[in-house]
C-alpha cells in the first residue's frame, strides 16, 4: 500500500521524498486500515456475550452516537450521529455494544443509506425486536469540501421496521426523543427527501 501511496503522491505532483511526506505512506496505510476495521470485525463476537433474556418490552433508545465513515464514491469522510431504538420481545443487546455495532458498519467503505439499514437489520436479526429503528445524520466532505451546490452536504436518513414502521404513534414518540435537526422522511421511504452523496461526479 505504501508505493501506491508514494505513487499517488507524485501523481498530484508532490514530491514524495521531500522531508515532510516521508513518512506519509506509512501513516496513511495505518490510517486507512483503521478506517477500514469493520470488515474484519465479526459481529457476532462484539455482540454474543452482551445479548440478555428479558422481561421489558419499553422502547429502548440510544441516541448521539458519533459515527464517522468514509463515502465509497469519494473515499472521503461523512461523519454525524446515529439514534437507534428497538422494543424488545424477550431480548436486548447490552447499551455499550450498539456504538460498537455502528463503529462496525461504519469502518468499512459505505454510502449513507446502506449504513443505516445494515445496523437496523442485524438488531432484527440478532434479538427480533417487536421493532427496530435507526436514523443517522451525517454532513458529506465530499460534498460540502467540494462546494457541490445542488445538494445539500447534510443528510439524513432512516430505516424503520417493526412497530416502528406501523405504529405512527410509536414512531413520532422516537422521533420526538431523537429531536432532530431536520424532519426524516416518514416510515417506508427507500428514496430519502434529501439523498446522500450520490457518487455522480
Ligand atoms: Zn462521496
Amino acid at each position: 500500500m505504501q508505493d501506491l501511496i508514494r505513487q499517488l503522491l507524485a501523481e498530484l505532483g508532490e514530491d514524495p521524498s521531500r522531508e515532510g511526506l516521508l513518512d506519509t505512506p506509512k501513516r496513511v496505510e495505518r490510517a486507512l486500515k483503521f478506517l477500514t476495521s469493520g470488515y474484519d470485525a465479526d459481529i457476532d463476537r462484539v455482540l454474543n456475550d452482551a445479548l440478555f433474556t428479558v422481561d421489558y418490552s419499553e422502547m429502548v433508545i440510544v441516541k448521539d452516537i458519533d459515527f464517522y465513515s468514509l463515502c465509497e464514491h469519494h473515499l472521503l469522510p461523512f461523519f454525524g450521529k446515529c439514534h437507534v431504538a428497538y422494543i424488545p420481545s424477550n431480548k436486548v443487546i447490552g447499551l455499550s455494544k450498539i456504538p460498537r455495532l455502528v463503529d462496525v458498519f461504519s469502518r468499512r467503505l459505505q454510502v449513507q443509506e446502506r449504513l443505516t439499514s445494515q445496523i437496523a437489520d442485524t438488531i432484527r436479526d440478532k434479538i427480533a425486536p417487536l421493532g427496530v429503528a435507526v436514523v443517522m445524520e451525517a454532513t458529506h466532505l465530499c460534498m460540502s469540501m467540494r462546494g457541490v451546490e445542488k445538494q445539500n452536504s447534510f443528510a439524513v436518513t432512516s430505516a424503520m421496521a417493526g412497530v416502528f414502521r406501523t405504529n405512527a404513534r410509536t414512531r413520532f414518540e422516537f422521533l420526538e426523543l431523537i429531536k432532530l435537526r431536520s424532519a426524516v422522511p416518514g416510515a417506508g421511504d427507500t428514496m430519502l427527501g434529501r439523498l446522500a452523496c450520490v457518487g455522480d461526479d
